[in-house]
């Protein structure tokens, strides 16, 4: 119970940021909103920095709270000047009409976000596809959680980050991180992994740099960026090798081993030592330790999977966890660290480019013909699957490309790999609208701005990292003059004629859910009441006859099959490949890029925080000592970072937890200080991942401190 004063009003919700979705209760009334942390299954009472300091935005200076239009229209070196909502509109939906009379349905297109409510991330899919009848529709979560989606659809029929509620984390014997530092990302979830610790459990991280993570990890393994395939086949070859393969789990459960045990017979531990720079015996070490617990769980982040072969690297490590029999076993398992507050539930509902709600397949006739007598629409009017976000981003403004585009959530000048290549591309369209609560690097491009409620403000549901979906309840009114995108949505369906869009998140989650009846994410028979009282539902959860009794939700998949037609997991051969850039005479090192503890995503909200300006108020470079030495560059002075695609400053932080070869920069900066204007955008040819995670760089020491 949270004490309220006389005049407040005290509402439990939860974190607007990470996956782990802490709950919080926030109390509003005539003074201004205070946060405290609840005792949720995820945080229980925790809540990091960025969390404990969400408040602080609401009422920040800078929020957004009147729609902005450019005082000359059509001309963007005019400046952004207050205007009314009737006015925003009306110039967004000429833009829209204009350019699909001249270019065509496609030519208009939506970026979305992991940051919308289920309802908002439903109701943009929608909206694309009837209102807009365009095909050009993606979000930010390709840039995020593509690629371990894509394997875990391929080798178990179905994507949930965890299959497994987090508190089996705590229970597990070896838990093995690859490219996952939760002790930054998101550090209420490090109670799961201390109760493990001090029962013994071995926890091993797989990561270029010694993080937090990695120094309270029992085994800390430091492969070459974009060698963790590799390593991961690595393993599998020591543990056909030394007999430790699940004979029995891998003949009942599974299809496909004989091809990717032959796959790894070239792995052999000194190639692979070679190859990684993981020494033999730690990985003897590992492989042994997981195939004799008792309870297991291996768990990849983006580390493992933004590169160009992200999705064969999740697919190694998922490999090497059915090879041993974790998937579906009590207390075991493979799992993926969903990243963004909602990118599980924005990946489900039909904001990405090839897919309908409810995991739907865009390019399926039977799943056209659910979702449209859903919508009221004929299947033939549906459009076909678009381009992958980076692919729309980069044809902007192009014959073929979108012209005219709406993006929510979403700040993709900052957060797109070749970032000012994406700027550039957004200056080439004739006619940008921004949904945000701050005038974002992305906003401030715009031809209209549109000012959204925060989390505080608006109602819905959010999908965490385990599948549970959870409910953001509206603690306080949003400042006058401030939208929901759910409203904004509706109101710009019903000026372009198109019926059946609702504002009222209730309303439209009930939608959703008939959508997705009978898809591989079923939320038909999930309710709000239910998650009130059940502290969230784990989806599928599909409706039951009124005189049956309610489906239960889902807590632990795969316990008795697999999500695929014969009920077996795949294994898929996969193979090393070198990173899409290679260190040269000219760019002579590895760059690498990732997260700090306060900040979040593109910074949008988390730069704009006192508090946090106080912690992390200007992004760093890692250089390890030796080749901060060799380049004459000591701490806190000024590097210059170049690569192919641009150059960015930064002070340099020496440090020997990095790999002696690699400089690793945080990418929630823009400007001068962009790490995203250095990366590199080759995409994964099955999930279309940019490889955001390594390319080449040479550094340079500009001026001391
Ligand atoms: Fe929890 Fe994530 Fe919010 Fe931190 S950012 S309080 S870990 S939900």
């Amino acid at each position: 119970a949270v004490p309220a004063g006389p005049r407040t009003r005290t509402t439990e919700t939860h974190c607007p940021y990470c996956s782990l979705q802490c709950g919080m209760a926030v109390t509003a009334g005539d003074r201004p909103p205070t946060l405290v942390p609840l005792d949720f299954p995820t945080n229980r009472g925790g809540l990091c920095a960025k969390g404990w300091s969400a408040h602080e935005l609401l009422d920040h200076p800078e929020r957004l709270t009147r729609p902005l239009v450019r005082a000359v229209p059509g001309d963007r070196t005019s400046p952004l000047v207050e205007s009314t909502w009737t006015e925003a509109l009306d110039r967004v939906v000429a833009a829209i009409g204009a350019t699909q009379a001249r270019h065509g349905r496609d030519a208009v297109g939506c970026f979305g976000g992991g940051g919308l409510t289920n309802e908002q991330a439903y109701a943009f899919g929608k909206f694309a596809r009837v209102a807009l009848r365009t095909s050009a529709i993606d979000y930010n979560g390709r840039f995020c959680m593509s690629s371990a989606a894509a394997a875990a659809t391929r080798a178990l029929g179905l994507d949930r980050g965890l299959p497994f509620p987090l508190a089996d984390v705590a229970g597990a014997d070896v838990v093995v991180l690859v490219g996952s530092n939760p002790a930054d990302t998101m550090p209420p979830a490090v109670q799961h992994l201390q109760a493990g610790r001090e029962r013994g459990a071995l926890h091993v991280v797989v990561d270029p740099r010694r993080t937090a993570t990695a120094r309270a990890a029992g085994l800390h393994l430091q492969p070459l960026p974009g060698t963790d395939l590799a390593l991961a086949n690595g393993l599998l070859h020591t543990a056909v090798a030394e007999g430790l393969v699940d004979e029995a789990y891998v003949a009942a459960r599974t299809t496909g081993f004989a091809a990717v045990r032959e796959a790894v017979a070239g792995y052999w531990p000194d190639r692979v030592e070679r190859l990684t720079g993981v020494p033999v015996d730690r990985q003897r070490q590992v492989v042994r330790a997981l195939a004799r617990a008792e309870k297991a769980v291996v768990l990849t982040a983006r580390g493992a999977e933004q590169h160009r072969s992200g999705t064969d690297t999740a697919t190694a490590w998922l490999n090497l966890a059915l090879a041993l029999g974790l998937p579906g076993r009590p207390g075991s398992g493979w799992g993926t660290v969903t990243g963004q507050g909602n990118g599980q539930g924005g990946r489900e509902h039909g904001q990405k480019a090839d897919q309908l709600p409810g995991y739907r397949r865009l390019a399926d006739p039977a799943d056209r013909a659910h979702v449209a007598a859903v919508w009221g629409v004929d299947p033939d009017d549906l459009p076909r699957p678009g381009r992958s976000a980076f692919e729309l981003l980069d044809a902007l403004g192009t014959d073929g490309g979108v012209r005219t585009l709406l993006v929510l959530a979403s700040n993709v000048a900052v957060s797109a790999p070749d970032a000012r290549r994406v700027v550039s591309r957004l200056r080439d369209l004739d006619f940008l609208a921004v949904s945000d609560f701050f005038l974002s690097e992305t906003a401030e491009l715009a031809d209209v701005v549109l000012p959204s409620a925060m989390w505080a403000e608006e109602s819905g549901t959010m999908t965490n990292l385990e599948g549970r979906v959870v409910r953001r309840r509206r603690a306080l009114d949003p400042p006058e003059g401030v939208r929901d995108d759910l409203q904004l949505l509706a109101e710009l369906a019903e000026r372009l004629g198109a019926p059946g869009f609702s504002a009222d998140p209730e309303t439209v989650f009930a939608e959703l859910g008939r959508a997705s009846a009978g898809g591989t994410a079923d939320y038909s028979g999930i309710t709000y009441d239910r998650i009130d009282a059940e502290q969230g539902v784990f989806w599928p959860c599909p409706a039951t006859p009124d005189d049956e009794p309610a489906h239960p939700g889902t807590p632990r998949l795969f316990t008795e099959r697999f999500a695929t037609p014969d009920g077996r997991a795949r294994f898929v051969p996969v193979h090393h490949v070198d990173a899409h850039e290679q260190p040269d005479a000219g760019y002579p090192h590895v760059l690498t890029t990732g997260r700090v503890l306060a900040q979040y995503q593109s910074g949008t909200q988390t730069r704009r925080s006192r508090s946090l300006a106080l912690v992390a108020p200007t992004p760093r470079a890692e250089i390890h000592p030796d080749l901060a030495r060799r380049l004459g560059i000591a701490h806190d002075d000024v590097v210059e970072l170049a690569t192919r695609r641009g150059r960015a400053r930064f002070a340099a932080a020496v440090t020997d937890a990095v790999h002696p070869d690699v400089v690793f920069v945080p990418f929630h900066w823009g400007g001068g200080s962009s790490a995203n204007a250095l990366t590199d955008p080759a995409l994964d040819p099955v999930s279309r991942m940019p490889a955001f995670k390594v390319c080449a760089v040479a550094v340079t020491r500009v001026g001391g401190p």
